[in-house]
């Protein structure tokens, strides 16, 4: 049987939350309110990081959050990186802090992680705002995660009683994916490299998402008939024949490859996906573009709550 799969469009669901950011900005502006300010630390020059970097410093500009970038050297001490975060900790006119990841070996990243101001834990990493989120409690929660929960909201997929999957447990996608379906009435199985017969699992599933960092891992076998597949992976794919496998003979992809050297391909295999899945999210232009918004909400949402001294407490 072949379905007729529905494509969540990522990219409209990310243009209005960033839209819905800037009207909130202009008018902490028009009430006389300074802008809200991230501040965004980058350790040595990793090129996809910076690209990273880059992505959310111009995100920010267009919803007239003002970005600030610390650009540290990749030899850096720990203390050293530790010391700069809890500076932006105690600076009053930052609002959120974002330390990009990965971080050159060496640095611990929860020694790092911890040095953040929880208020300003934009990007829901620090223990406190974790415990937050598996109390069910208000807090900062990471934002892909909290951009497929916006994603399956605005494409009103119910998740309430749902069967989902989420292959992955990492602390940044799969465990608080996993939190939040919970905290939707789901019922949530979470799958990693361990788990036994991992189709099987997979295709009880209602709801699956899959965040693993393997290009095409999840395959037609995976799939329930009319499931709905969220895909967060982001993967370079650079041989042609790999391409030609997920994508057929789309020209588009294979022109990626000449002139970049690489295609982007996310976990889910989307020839397969497509025509078994009910509805899918694309790689590009599903989960990646709602990362980067709500990165935007959450800094707006740290600003507006320290500029009426609130913590999460007040909520
Ligand atoms: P991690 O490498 O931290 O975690 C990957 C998870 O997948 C692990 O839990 C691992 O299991 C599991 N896994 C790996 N191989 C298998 C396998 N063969 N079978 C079952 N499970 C497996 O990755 P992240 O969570 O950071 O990222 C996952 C993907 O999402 C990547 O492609 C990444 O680029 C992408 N990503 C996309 C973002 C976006 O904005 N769209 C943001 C963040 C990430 P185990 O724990 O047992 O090792």
């Amino acid at each position: 049987m072949t379905l007729q799969t529905r494509r969540l469009d990522g990219v409209a669901a990310a243009a209005s939350v960033r839209a819905e950011v800037a009207v909130s900005v202009a008018r902490m502006a028009e009430a006389g309110a300074p802008a809200p300010c991230l501040a965004a630390v980058l350790v040595g020059d990793d090129r996809a990081s910076a690209v990273y970097v880059r992505t959310k410093i111009k995100a920010c500009l267009e919803a007239g959050i003002v970005p600030r970038e610390h650009r540290v050297d990749a030899k850096v001490q720990e203390s050293d990186l530790v010391a700069l975060i809890r500076r932006l900790g105690e600076d009053d006119t930052v609002d959120g802090i974002l330390m990009q990841m990965p971080l050159p070996r060496g640095i611990h990243a929860r020694a790092v992680i911890d040095a953040i101001d929880p208020t300003k834990d934009v990007d829901g990493f620090h223990p406190v705002n974790v415990g937050r989120l598996w109390s069910g409690e208000d807090g900062f929660v990471p934002c892909t995660p909290l951009g497929v929960m916006c994603l399956l909201e605005k494409e009103k997929i119910e998740l309430q009683g749902c069967e989902a999957v989420v292959i992955g447990r990492s602390d940044i996608v799969g465990k608080p994916m996993a939190a939040l379906l919970i905290k939707a009435s789901a019922t949530v199985t979470v799958c990693h490299s361990r788990t036994r017969d991992l189709p099987r699992i997979a295709a009880r599933a209602d709801l699956l998402v899959a965040a693993i960092g393997r290009p095409g891992f999840v395959t037609a076998e995976f799939i329930k008939p009319g499931a709905t597949v969220i895909d967060v992976g982001i993967n370079a794919v650079s041989s042609e024949k790999a391409a030609r496998d997920l994508f057929g003979e789309d020209a588009r992809r294979l022109e990626d490859i000449r002139q970049k050297g690489y295609t982007l391909a996310g976990d889910v295999h989307p020839g397969q996906a497509d025509g078994r899945a009910g509805a899918l999210s694309p790689v590009p232009g599903g989960v990646g573009p709602l990362t980067v918004a709500l990165l935007l909400s959450n800094t707006l949402e740290a600003a507006r709550r320290r500029r009426a001294g609130k913590g999460w407490e007040g909520s």
